[in-house]
C-alpha cells in the first residue's frame, strides 16, 4: 500500500484502540508525541525499502535507505513479519526510547503503544495486497487475506483509492460520530 494509506491505516487502528481501551490521562505533549510516534510506526516496517516514503520525510533518507537496505533483506522480508516485529519493539522499548525519554518529557509507555499500534496496521494492511507479507519469517511462507491472493489489492490501484482509503476514513467518521462524548470528554481535559 502506499504511504497515505498506511498513514491513514495507523491512525486508524489508534482511533479504534483508543475508543475501546480507553487511555490514562495523558499530557498534550504525550497526546502530540503519540500522534506522531504513531505514523512513523505505521510507516517503519518499510525502513526496507529504500524508495519508501518513510525515508523522504527525513533528510538525507533515501541515501540512508539505500545503505540499510542490504542490511535488512529484500523489501517485504523481516521488518513485515512477526520476528522483525519483536526485534523492533524490542529495540524501541529497551535502547531507543528510554535514550529520547531522557530528552523529552513524555509518557514513553504510550509513545511505544502508539508506534507500536501504528507497525502492526501496516502489517495487517500490507496482508490485503497480491504480494502478501512473510509473517512468519524465516519460514519462507508469505501471507495474505483473502488466502487467494488474486482477491487482494494492487499497491496504488484502483481498490486501494476506492474502496481501502475512503473505507478507512469511514471507519474513522464512524468512530468518532458513534463516540462523540469520549472525544469531547478527552478533548475537554486539556482546556481546563
Ligand atoms: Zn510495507
Amino acid at each position: 500500500m502506499t504511504g497515505r494509506t498506511h498513514d491513514l491505516a495507523a491512525f486508524t487502528a489508534l482511533n479504534i484502540v483508543f475508543v475501546t481501551h480507553p487511555p490514562p490521562q495523558m499530557t498534550i505533549a504525550t497526546v502530540i508525541a503519540a500522534l506522531g510516534a504513531n505514523m512513523i510506526g505505521g510507516l517503519l516496517p518499510d525502513i526496507d525499502n529504500a524508495t519508501a516514503d518513510i525515508w523522504d520525510k527525513v533528510r538525507g533518507g533515501r541515501v540512508i535507505g539505500h545503505l540499510i537496505q542490504p542490511l535488512i533483506g529484500s523489501h517485504r522480508m523481516i521488518s513485515h513479519s512477526i520476528f522483525g516485529l519483536a526485534i523492533i519493539g524490542y529495540l524501541l522499548k529497551n535502547i531507543i526510547l528510554p535514550v529520547i525519554g531522557t530528552v523529552i518529557l513524555v509518557d514513553m509507555n504510550i509513545i511505544f503503544d502508539a508506534l507500536m499500534i501504528g507497525y502492526i496496521s501496516h502489517l495487517v494492511v500490507d496482508s490485503f495486497t497480491t504480494q502478501g507479507i512473510p509473517l512468519f519469517f524465516p519460514i519462507p511462507v508469505r501471507i495474505g487475506f483473502p488466502p487467494n491472493k488474486h482477491l487482494r489489492i494492487k499497491t496504488g490501484g484502483l481498490l486501494e483509492k476506492i474502496l481501502i482509503f475512503p473505507g478507512l476514513l469511514f471507519i474513522n467518521g464512524y468512530l468518532i460520530y458513534t463516540n462523540y462524548q469520549f472525544y469531547e470528554i478527552f478533548l475537554r481535559s486539556y482546556l481546563k
